[in-house]
């Protein structure tokens, strides 16, 4: 039995209630057990027994001092005995609250919150009792919780994010590093503050107490995106805040975590800078640019293409390509164009079509366009179709006025030249009539000299330009027949003398060492070599230097003419031989013609099969035409013996 200090004198009416309340300690959930004053275990309830004491069993009887020190090193079993003791002599209660220690008889280590009391047993004696609570588990736990507290705490202090939590308040009761760094300040500074007492601005601190309010009323998040100026200048953080609920789903505090999207934000800026300017780029693109998807379906186009759609009622966009070609095209053409989108979108092939006409239907105009197809990536990861184009609807009218202006240049230059030619050769037998009839009048035979002279220059230049407009039209007839160049060369050479020979100028002359024969019109060839020859004549001043020959080059024959008179500028070789085209010179104008010489030249040796250069190394270095025309078989291969080469210079 029992009693306290203040209950040490027991009624006898209150036994029963004693071992009642007696058993009530045996069964308790925490160790009661009683040491008396020979420090031997009194007594001793079953929770303490069994768990405690599970290694001092029975415990009742045992030296106090023997079983702590089977229990717990000796250390902690001698701290014990001694405040034992001092209850034991003193009185005193003692209170111990942090008793965490390893035992000694099992592994592990155990926490108690134990206090002794001083009491008197039946007998008088004094004796100790001790309460006892085992905190193991739940200093356990607590440890487990702190230790769970600084994980989530170095998480939270190493993310990059910011973390913090506001009580109902509104002030944080949390924040992480990166937060108090950002804020400048340190967390002793921070915590317990509100936003407006850490310096941000009064709107911006108003914002977040309507959220966390907002947050507290709905128990729902809340998210924004705010600019702000901390340790690292004006940032853009975009946040969230969550209610933290209890046990019971009321909110308890509002946590956030806001992050820093500047770089993303930039980052998203620069490329829709980047897409807008690639949108102005394709708008201002003189040409028509539309893009379709994988199934056909229009998805971009610029302002041309709208344009050149016309009004579409509902727009392009979206739509499938087909159905709108069909609203422009005929059908034919339309069902066309499709499957040719559909070969590039399959094959990756481009598709080129350079000139290409129809008449829209929805116009009743023909429309001349110039496109192409290239198949591309979509950003889904799909090919898409992109179609360039071009009107060149214009261009094509303004080609085939400037056609039709030509063929009607050509027809009137066929004309006039043939309305001219015919007063000629009445002219040129009055001429010759009077030259005859000039008799000893040596002024009439002056005068129809000149008169001769200068028909005779025009009939050459009205049949040149007869020659031209035929073979411009295509009316030109070649006589071809087997021609032996050598004695061409010689032919022309004649008809071409007196003019060297009024120049002063010195013709060598070298003919081919074999027979060398062309298929060739013989009139033509003629007209070929004395047009070279005449302007070698007229380009070279008197008592200038005219080479002509005539030699073999493989399956070629080719005729040189070559002069050392005022040659040609580089820059205008090129355009020599075009029709009209005659280089300013300070020579005088009365030895040129029409521009029509080499144009001839040009066109009948391309008639021939032939082709034609022109050379000079500039102003005042000569020049030299070189005429290419296909060989027949060398006579010389069915023909014994072989003459000589035969070079002639003359003095003429
Ligand atoms: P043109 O009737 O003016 O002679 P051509 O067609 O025969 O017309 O020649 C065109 C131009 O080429 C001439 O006006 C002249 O400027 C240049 N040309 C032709 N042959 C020679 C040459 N042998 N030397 C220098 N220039 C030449």
């Amino acid at each position: 039995m029992l009693q306290s200090d203040q209950l040490n004198e027991p009624g006898k009416g209150q036994q029963r209630s004693d071992e009642c309340l007696l058993g009530l300690v045996d069964l308790a959930p925490f160790g009661v057990y009683v040491v008396d004053s020979s420090f031997r275990i009194a007594h001793i309830n079953r929770s303490a027994q069994a768990r405690a004491f599970r290694n001092v069993n029975p415990a009742v009887g045992r030296d106090f001092a023997e079983a702590m020190r089977i229990l717990w090193p000796e250390d902690v079993a001698a701290h014990a005995i001694r405040a034992f003791h001092h209850t034991l002599e003193t009185g005193e209660p003692f209170h111990s609250t942090d008793y965490r220690h390893p035992r000694a008889d099992i592994a592990g280590v155990e926490s108690y919150e134990w206090e002794l009391h001083r009491i008197f047993l039946e007998d008088g004696e004094p004796a100790v009792v001790c309460y006892y609570f085992d905190s193991t588990t739940l200093t356990e736990t607590d440890e487990a919780l702190a230790q769970q507290r600084r994980q989530y705490e170095a998480i939270l202090n190493t993310t990059p994010d910011l973390a913090y939590i506001f009580d109902l308040d509104h002030r944080f009761t949390y924040a992480n590093e990166g937060l108090l760094k950002m804020w400048g300040k340190t967390r002793e500074e921070a915590i317990g503050k509100t936003c407006l007492e850490l310096g941000y601005e009064p709107w911006h601190a108003a914002m977040h107490d309507r959220e966390i309010e907002q947050v507290v009323a709905t128990k729902a998040p809340v998210r924004g995106e705010v600019p702000y100026s901390g340790t690292y200048g004006k940032r853009a953080y975009d946040y969230i805040f969550t209610p933290v609920l209890d046990a019971n789903g009321d909110v308890v505090a509002v946590a956030g975590t806001t992050r820093d999207v500047t770089d993303y934000r930039l980052a998203q800026e620069s490329l829709s800078n980047h897409a807008r300017q690639f949108e102005t780029l394709l708008e201002q693109a003189p040409l028509g640019v539309y893009l379709v998807d994988a199934d056909l379906r229009i998805r971009e186009i610029n302002s041309i293409v709208l344009s050149a759609f016309g009004e579409i009622e509902g727009g392009v966009i979206g739509r499938e390509l087909g159905e709108i070609l069909h609203r422009v095209w005929p059908k034919d053409f339309a069902g066309e164009v499709v499957s040719m989108f559909r070969h590039t979108l399959e094959t990756g092939e481009p598709h080129i079509e350079a000139e290409r006409a129809n008449v829209r239907i929805d116009r009743n105009v023909a429309e001349y366009y110039e496109w192409r197809l290239d198949r591309i990536v979509l950003p889904e990861g799909r090919f898409g179709v992109v179609c360039y184009f071009r009107d060149i609807s214009h261009q094509v009218w303004v080609r085939e006025a400037l056609r039709s202006a030509d063929r009607r240049k050509d027809e009137f230059l066929a004309m006039l030249a043939h309305e001219l030619r015919n007063p000629l050769a009445p002219i040129r037998n009055a001429a010759q009539i009077l030259h005859h009839v000039s008799g000893s009048n040596p002024a009439v035979a002056v005068a129809s000299a000149m008169l001769e002279r200068q028909v005779q220059h025009m009939v050459r230049l009205v049949d040149d330009l007869l020659d031209v407009s035929r073979i411009t039209r295509g009316r030109i007839e070649l006589r071809k027949g087997r021609v032996d160049l050598g004695a061409a060369l010689h032919d022309a050479v004649e008809v071409a003398r007196p003019l060297f020979a009024s120049h002063d100028h010195t013709l060598t002359v070298t003919g081919p060492s074999r027979p060398l024969q062309v298929d060739a019109d013989p009139s033509r060839l003629a007209q070929i070599i004395g047009n070279l020859l005449s302007n070698a004549s007229k380009f070279t001043p008197r008592g200038g230097h005219v080479w002509v020959s005539v030699t073999r080059q493989g399956a070629e024959a080719v005729i040189r003419v070559k002069d050392d008179g005022i040659g040609i500028a580089r820059d205008d070789l090129p355009r020599i031989f075009d029709l009209f085209a005659q280089v300013d010179t300070s020579l005088e104008r009365s030895q040129s013609g029409l521009g029509i010489g080499l144009t001839l030249v040009k066109d009948l040796v391309e008639l021939h099969d032939g082709r034609v250069e022109a050379h000079s190394e500039g102003l005042g270095k000569g020049s030299e035409f070189i005429v290419r025309l296909p060989a027949m078989a060398d006579p010389a291969d069915v023909q014994a013996g072989d003459p000589a080469r035969r070079t002639e210079s003359m003095r003429v």
